[in-house]
């Protein structure tokens, strides 16, 4: 009775930078914390059994497995100690896990912890050098947001790269937030990257930023990352026919107030030293279905970014 997962595409991109031999798979994905989902969402179009905990679990991991990332970021779990740290650490990751301050699922009855962001990279691909939680400040004063940052090495390269998960402040009216918190995730990242080349201006650091950022593309935070010094692109642009413009959604849901169709999740990545070699297509309205995400095909109302990198020579 299950509907068979949508089934999505790779996009190969081609930037004439030669052939990548094993790439990097990166994986973002807002899973929906299960206590939100039944508790505060509102899915008007969603039955409850769809959001059943035993259901989406097998969803979830259904996903993560098509796909095998080598690093992985999530972001509203809800289940880490019992569920994704033991199952994925039998498929061999490695994890970091940092919750909320606060979290609103706390609020909800029968909940089952706080929701947070959770990093994990395949042990076999790559060794972990060091890893941090952030609780992001806006103007100094701390908030209800955090970041996991790891920093790895590539057991075949040995290439260093360093990967940040996170998820900004919620809801329309809290864009200056959004925007403080992004400059504040960027200014650790620019003292990791200062420490990890210990002054020298030559040396580059591969860095991959993954989030639910809240923010469409014409927000503030939108433009400092994309403007930052640390020369980030945004991956998924890779899918647009010119290259430049984000997709439609990555998420898409109907709550009691209405329907919400934006583009708020993204893999940032340093484009003078990674290469996106294929990103994975976004499922059509269609595929979506007419009472959109989360539902029995789907988990989430956030849709997977997967990408592949890998290492840009240096010339
Ligand atoms: P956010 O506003 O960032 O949102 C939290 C979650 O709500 C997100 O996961 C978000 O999902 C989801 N969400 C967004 N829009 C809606 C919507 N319209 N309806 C339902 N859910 C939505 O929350 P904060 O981190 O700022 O925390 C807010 C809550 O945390 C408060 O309600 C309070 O319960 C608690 N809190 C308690 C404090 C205390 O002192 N006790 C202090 C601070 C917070 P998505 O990202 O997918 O959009
Ligand atoms: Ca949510």
């Amino acid at each position: 009775d299950q509907p068979p997962r949508l089934h999505r595409n790779f996009v190969y991109i081609n930037d004439g930078d030669g052939v990548a031999s094993s790439p990097i798979r990166v994986m973002q994905w807002n899973i929906l914390a299960q206590a939100l989902g039944v508790g505060a969402d509102n899915f008007v179009r969603c039955p409850l059994e769809a959001l059943s905990w035993s259901r989406r679990k097998n969803l979830i991991l259904e996903e993560i497995l098509a796909y095998r990332p080598h690093i992985l970021c999530l972001q509203e779990v809800d289940h880490y100690y019992d569920t994704f740290q033991p199952v994925l650490a039998n498929l061999g990751y490695s994890s970091h896990f940092c919750p909320k301050p606060w979290s609103p699922c706390l609020d909800v009855e029968g909940n089952s912890g706080p929701d947070g962001c959770a990093l994990f990279f395949d042990e076999s691909r790559f060794e972990l050098l060091d890893s941090a939680s952030i609780r992001l400040s806006a103007m100094m004063i701390p908030t209800n947001q955090v970041a996991v940052v790891t920093t790895l090495r590539c057991r075949s390269t040995g290439k260093y790269v360093c990967v940040a998960a996170t998820h900004l402040k919620a809801r329309s009216g809290w864009e200056w937030l959004r925007s403080a918190q992004g400059s504040d995730l960027l200014w650790h990242l620019q003292n990791l990257v200062q420490e990890l080349v210990g002054g020298d201006s030559n040396v580059q650091v591969p860095l991959l930023i993954c989030g639910d950022f809240n923010a469409v593309p014409s927000e503030e935070v939108y433009r400092r990352f994309a403007t930052s010094p640390l020369g980030l692109d945004s991956a998924y642009k890779k899918l647009s026919q010119d290259g430049a413009s984000e997709p439609e959604y990555t998420t898409w849901k109907i709550r009691g107030t209405g329907e919400c169709c934006s583009t708020l999740d993204y893999i940032w990545y340093t484009k003078g030293t990674l290469r996106v070699d294929a990103v994975l297509d976004m499922p059509d309205e269609e595929q979506i279905g007419p009472n959109r995400l989360p539902s029995y095909s789907y988990p989430s109302d956030h849709l997977s970014l997967v990408c592949d990198f890998s290492f840009r020579e240096k010339e």
